[in-house]
């Protein structure tokens, strides 16, 4: 019998497209390298153990702390942060449901992107922050260490920064803060709004 095996997701854009935000160079290396990577490690750990077969999200939900989690952990914050960036002529600002949401949680988009901003600046070490929301719709900023995600803490993840080293210092070196700034250029708004009821 064929194992079930993760795949590395289209990217759905050229490498050149987000550019000079996120060079092309910079996505070679870390769709191409880092993210397969994940993908190979997964496929390596998860055939022959019990989370064989398990949908991604499930192995995380499900996989004590260890290689298989920080593996699967970093498959799917990889699959969620180049889908966001996914460019298209509209999704330049949040809009609808997700702006109704922001704004009940953050009074408004600055609000957020500020606290989102302060704790992606102020992360110490590899890890990612997220916006995400709780079965009641209620948003909140999460920094997060290593490979964790919002699937752990029952909260659905809608955006998030790749905040290790690998994602950034190519392009901007030790100049995080310029590339926390440039990251918000690149979000196609509509693939967040999509993640509300997804
Ligand atoms: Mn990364």
């Amino acid at each position: 019998m064929k194992s079930f095996l993760f795949e590395l997701p289209e990217l759905g854009y050229q490498l050149n497209a987000l550019a000079p935000m996120m060079s092309q160079e910079t996505l070679s290396c870390h769709y191409g390298k880092h993210f397969q990577t994940y993908v190979n490690n997964l496929n390596q750990l998860v055939p022959g153990s019990r989370f064989e077969g398990l949908p991604l999200e499930d192995v995380i939900r499900k996989a004590p702390n260890g290689a298989i989690l920080n593996n699967a952990g970093q498959v799917f914050n990889h699959l969620m942060f180049f889908e966001q960036f996914r460019p298209t002529k509209e999704g330049k600002q949040p809009t609808g449901e997700l702006l109704f949401l922001i704004e009940q949680s953050f009074d408004n988009v600055e609000a957020m992107r500020e606290q989102f901003d302060k704790a992606a600046s102020s992360l110490f070490g590899s890890g990612w922050v997220w916006l995400a929301m709780d079965k009641d719709g209620k948003m909140e900023i999460m920094p997060l260490a290593n490979a964790d995600t919002p699937l752990r803490y029952q909260m659905k993840p809608l955006l998030t920064i790749d905040m290790w080293e690998h994602a950034y210092y190519l392009d901007y070196q030790n100049r995080k803060a310029d590339y926390i700034k440039n990251f918000w250029m690149l979000i196609n708004w509509h693939v967040i709004s999509s993640r509300i009821n997804g």
